[in-house]
């Protein structure tokens, strides 16, 4: 993993404004990423995967999320597709897709939100109907990131009363894109609207079975995703939390350093425990998910939750506390402000982890490891 944090420090972080400023991550760029095996790092290795463990992968988020909210983002859309269809997908889709998605060759996207179902992904209105040999696919998705570029779009949509899960080719006739511009944060994710006219998919690409109300295959991969993000956030939180520690230390005002200020030293204190607290609660979600912890997945909401609010709080003081200096492009601490935003939102507003924690959360969880 040091080499991970080398790689980040030496051949992303230098580019990561660049990247936010153009909007898109350069080809060559994710071919480097492909080469090192991080697009498939938590795929299994039967598929060519790296079989990272969830502790792993998770700091491997982690120290990419520090230098580029956008490049994490693009691990995260591939892993939480590739996951989701190791998990839910009939073998020979596993066959064709996964070794392709595993190596970087193929990238995948992840089309659930559409203009009027956000949160309430139970109100979604792109529709499958059956035809001949398979479906056809019509309807609205909004706001996926990557869906310039993916060649494989895992598309959700209402059949028969229920929601199901389709393996899109990118190419496939009735599938058009627009892309999707002036985001506030994370603009280097490259999202799109995709437009499905009547868009068919054969049989052997519908993902999981069954007519539930909301879709195991879109629960799947949005654990992972929150895991992901949340681990994120720890890396932005960090990025933060070393540069203002270090503007403290250099900048006087008054005659002594920032640091000798003591309402500089508190924020500094809350920023610290902030994000020592977030990274134990990944740690935490970490360990569960390896163990396969019935209670996983509320230890990873909860991480995402207090980390991606954490993240926020921390790049806002980052930026108050370098004043003017962290209010300008290029600052660093400017970049994560504006993406920390976003990751109050993605895989699950912290609203929604709000209302689903105090649902999800038994309290024997939170006892359960004191012994
Ligand atoms: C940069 C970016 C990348 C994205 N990438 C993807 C992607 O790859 N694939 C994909 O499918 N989607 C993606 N999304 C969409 C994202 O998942 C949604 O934005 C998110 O689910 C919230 O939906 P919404 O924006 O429609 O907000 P809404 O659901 O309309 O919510 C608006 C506000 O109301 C709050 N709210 C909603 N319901 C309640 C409630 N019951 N109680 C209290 N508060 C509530 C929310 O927390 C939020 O603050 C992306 C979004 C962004 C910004």
């Amino acid at each position: 993993m040091r080499e991970a944090r080398a790689f980040t420090e030496a051949e992303l972080l230098p580019h990561a404004d660049r990247f936010d400023a153009e909007g898109a991550l350069p080809r060559a760029f994710i071919a480097q990423l492909s080469d090192r095996g991080w697009l498939g790092a938590a795929l299994s290795t039967r598929w060519g995967g790296g079989g990272l463990d969830a502790p792993t992968w998770g700091r491997l988020h982690g120290d990419v999320g520090r230098a580029c909210g956008s490049t994490r983002s693009l691990l995260t859309v591939q892993t939480l597709v590739g996951l989701a269809l190791e998990r839910w997908a009939p073998e020979p889709l596993k066959a064709r897709y996964l070794p392709a998605l595993a190596r970087g060759e193929l990238l995948a996207a992840f089309a659930l939100s559409e203009p009027s179902a956000g949160s309430d992904v139970q109100g979604l209105e792109a529709r499958a109907r059956p035809h001949g040999d398979g479906y056809v696919l019509d309807g609205v998705k909004r706001w996926i990131s990557f869906g310039q570029i993916a060649h494989l779009f895992l598309v959700f949509a209402r059949l028969e009363g229920g929601m199901a899960a389709f393996l899109v080719e990118g190419s496939s006739p009735g599938l058009t894109r627009e892309p999707i511009t002036g985001l506030l944060g994370v603009r280097a994710t490259q999202l799109a609207e995709l437009r499905l006219n009547g868009c068919f998919v054969p049989a052997s690409h519908r993902v999981g079975g069954g007519d539930l109300p909301f879709s195991p295959v879109a629960a799947t991969a949005l654990d992972v995703g929150r895991y992901s993000v949340a681990w994120g956030c720890v890396g932005q939180a960090e990025a933060c939390l070393a540069a203002s520690m270090a503007h403290a230390r250099t900048r006087r005002q008054f005659g002594k350093p920032l640091l000798e200020h003591e309402l500089v030293a508190r924020k500094l204190t809350d920023m610290l425990t902030d994000t020592r607290a977030a990274r134990l609660l990944c740690q935490e979600a970490g360990a569960k998910r390896k163990a396969r912890a019935p209670d996983s997945e509320s230890a990873t909401m909860m991480a995402k939750y207090f980390a991606s609010t954490a993240a926020s709080r921390i790049s806002a003081d980052a930026v108050q506390l370098h004043g003017a200096s962290g209010c300008i492009q290029g600052s660093r601490v400017e970049r994560h402000f504006r993406d920390a935003r976003i990751m109050e939102i993605i895989e699950g507003s912290t609203q929604m982890q709000q209302v689903m924690i105090a649902r999800h959360c038994a309290l024997d969880d939170l006892e359960g490891d004191e012994s």
